[in-house]
């Protein structure tokens, strides 16, 4: 995907920093952009893992910085799908993918970020978090009883608790990309009507039967609930060191082309090179393969 190619697929998904968002108002679930099907957008696909594999290697080597791309969505969104197909050309050694669940006990004894930040990328590496620290300004939000559990002292619920993690979620990131540490962060937006089908097929299905949970459907009815989380979400956490992208997720094969284009272009701007000898090494090498030569 060349540069120009990349900056205007994704200039549309970018959530402007210190926009006001309403969902559903604001982001088409359904945009494909300027493609019209899945065969036009194959190449570019491909062309996006290659990039992606490619950079992967240079940031391993360089082992300078370190790429946290974080994936949230509502159920059925296509999460899964999109690690398994943006990073089907990755070395895995480079990469960990981290699935956050309803936190254990041990979890729920700590700080909110505990968990999160204990699964961090290292240096030359790339994390995928599979739903993130943002849970907890959306499932607890929207589940308030769930904030109940995290036994916070009246202190840290004065005034708006939901602000207050905005706040500390930025700054927390500011501190992440300060330290070498890129960000991607994507919502996978789906619209209510492609949900229903996409999990009427997990019933529907016998190899998706493994996938649907009655869970699903009970959140399901909170919709409303997670649009209004959601939007005021990406309200007060876009910034300009970690911004939002809305990747449409009602074409699962359009949000991977986008999903894939955010990540090579945040790859892009941190341009890792395999690192150079100096004259001195480089004369050892030549030294070493003197020897190697004479057997
Ligand atoms: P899944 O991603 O489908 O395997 O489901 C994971 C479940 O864990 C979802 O229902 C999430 O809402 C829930 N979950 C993830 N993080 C949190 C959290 N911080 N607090 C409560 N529930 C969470
Ligand atoms: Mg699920």
């Amino acid at each position: 995907m060349p540069h120009d190619r990349i900056a205007e697929l994704i200039a549309p998904l970018r959530v402007r920093p210190g926009s006001k968002v309403r969902l559903p108002k604001d982001f088409d679930p359904g945009y494909t952009g300027d493609l019209i099907d899945k065969a036009a957008g194959t190449e570019l696909l491909q062309r996006g893992v290659a990039m992606l594999a490619d950079f992967q290697s240079r940031l391993a080597a360089q082992h300078t910085n370190g790429l946290l791309v974080v994936l949230q969505a509502l159920d059925a969104a296509g999460k899964d799908g999109t690690i398994r197909h943006v990073m089907s050309g990755v070395n895995p050694q480079g990469v960990r993918v981290h699935s956050f669940k309803v936190p254990s006990a041990e979890e729920l004894d700590h700080d909110f970020l505990w968990r999160y930040a204990t699964r961090l990328p290292a240096r030359g590496e790339i994390a995928i978090f599979n739903r993130s620290h943002y849970e907890e300004v959306l499932v607890v939000r929207v589940h308030p009883e769930l904030l109940d559990r995290q036994r916070l002292p009246p202190r840290a619920r004065n005034g708006s608790v939901w602000r207050r993690r905005f706040q500390a979620i930025n700054n927390f990131e500011r501190h992440l990309t300060d330290n070498g540490f890129q960000i991607v962060k994507l919502f996978l937006n789906v619209s209510k009507e492609e949900q229903r089908k996409r999990l009427l097929a997990r019933i529907d299905r016998p190899e998706k039967n493994w996938k649907f949970s009655a869970a699903d459907l009970h959140e399901r009815g909170f919709w409303r609930r997670y649009q209004q989380a959601y939007a005021d979400m990406l309200t007060h956490t876009s910034t300009e060191h970690a911004p939002w992208h809305v990747i449409p997720a009602d074409h699962k094969w359009f949000s991977r082309i986008a999903a894939a284009a955010v990540i090579v272009n945040a790859l892009d701007g941190i341009n890792p090179q395999y690192p150079v000898l100096d004259t001195q090494a480089r004369r050892e090498l030549q030294e070493v393969r003197g020897a190697l030569e004479e057997g």
